[in-house]
């Protein structure tokens, strides 16, 4: 038998626990979830006797701490970028469900650090582990907002374009940063957020409404001259309220269908790779034209 298209990607559910703010205003949780099940159930009064349930790759309830997280869902992705595989996390949902938390978190705090800082360091622990294979790491950092590529490592004003080469897909112009150890490639990612929150096109109510892109490619050159590329794309998506919210009315959908014009793509390239159909439209948008060959490829 042939294996399903489905296994390349994975769908997990985390739930954050209310913040101080919800429980003041008298809010309650209307999800259980059940880890052993991979379900979560939508419990719409108190006694509901039949919930509403959805199925997982796996769901995370708000006990699940960060660590808990990496182990569990991306320590296997970054395992097999470091084999040479091409590998993507997203971070999908509305504004203020823990996206950025989940993908960042906080930096210097072992408690709190998110996917992409456990990610450093696992990666560093675990080429200082190897004999004999030479590493080279690079990473660069961009943003999508209303379909305009920047840099978040170079000049965040100036427009990139997205080119298919012989070589792969490339943003012409993206700046790509050398690193040799966790501290040198946390300052990127501290260079970026701060380029992403105080630069031209990235005030804060935009950042919301964005996409960021952090990628690291990983090289390797083993003595016998044999070579290994990975790389790995880690994402914070734009919050997914605002398409339900602009599909509405006429002037504010277009704007809000360009907003989201790449979560959109994404979407409908995800079920086209997971029903197997032939034409998966990868050309509808930046952010799916750029992961492409980690999605449907490698
Ligand atoms: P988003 O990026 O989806 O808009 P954030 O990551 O900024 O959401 O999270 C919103 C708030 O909730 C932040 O204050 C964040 O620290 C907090 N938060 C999110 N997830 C968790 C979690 N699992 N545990 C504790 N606090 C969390
Ligand atoms: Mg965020």
């Amino acid at each position: 038998m042939s294996q399903p298209k489905t296994e390349n990607i994975k769908v997990v559910v985390r739930c954050r626990p209310l913040s101080e703010k919800e429980i003041k205003r008298g809010n309650f949780e209307i999800i259980r979830m059940d880890p052993s099940k991979n379900t979560v159930y939508l419990i719409k009064k108190p006694d509901d006797q039949e919930p509403k349930s959805f199925l997982f790759n796996s769901v995370y309830p708000n006990s699940a701490d960060q660590q808990f997280i990496y182990d569990d869902c991306a320590r296997p992705i970054i395992d097999s970028v470091l084999e040479g595989y091409n590998g993507t996390i997203f971070a999908y949902g509305q504004t203020g469900t823990g996206k950025t938390y989940t993908m960042e978190g906080i930096i210097n705090s072992e408690k709190d650090k998110g996917i992409i800082l456990h990610a450093f360091d696992h990666i560093f622990a675990h080429i200082s582990g190897v004999k004999n294979i030479q590493f080279l790491v690079r990473a660069s950092y961009l943003q999508i907002y209303m379909e305009d590529v920047c840099d978040l490592l170079g000049d965040p004003s100036k427009k990139l374009h997205v080119r298919q080469l012989d070589s792969g897909i490339t943003v012409v112009g993206l700046s790509s940063h050398i690193v040799k150890n966790p501290k040198e490639i946390t300052d990127l990612l501290l260079k970026g957020a701060k380029n992403r929150t105080t630069g031209a096109t990235a005030m804060n109510q935009q950042s919301s409404r964005s996409h960021s892109v952090f990628t690291i490619i990983i090289e390797q050159q083993e003595e016998d001259g044999r070579t290994k590329m990975g790389k790995l794309n880690l994402v914070d998506l734009a919050g997914s309220e605002r398409l339900g919210k602009t599909e509405a009315t006429g002037q504010r959908a277009k704007e809000g269908a360009k907003i989201n014009q790449s979560l959109l793509a994404l979407g409908n390239v995800i079920s086209a790779l997971v029903t197997g159909s032939k034409h998966v439209a990868y050309r509808d948008s930046k952010l799916t034209q750029l992961l492409q060959d980690s999605l449907g490829g490698n």
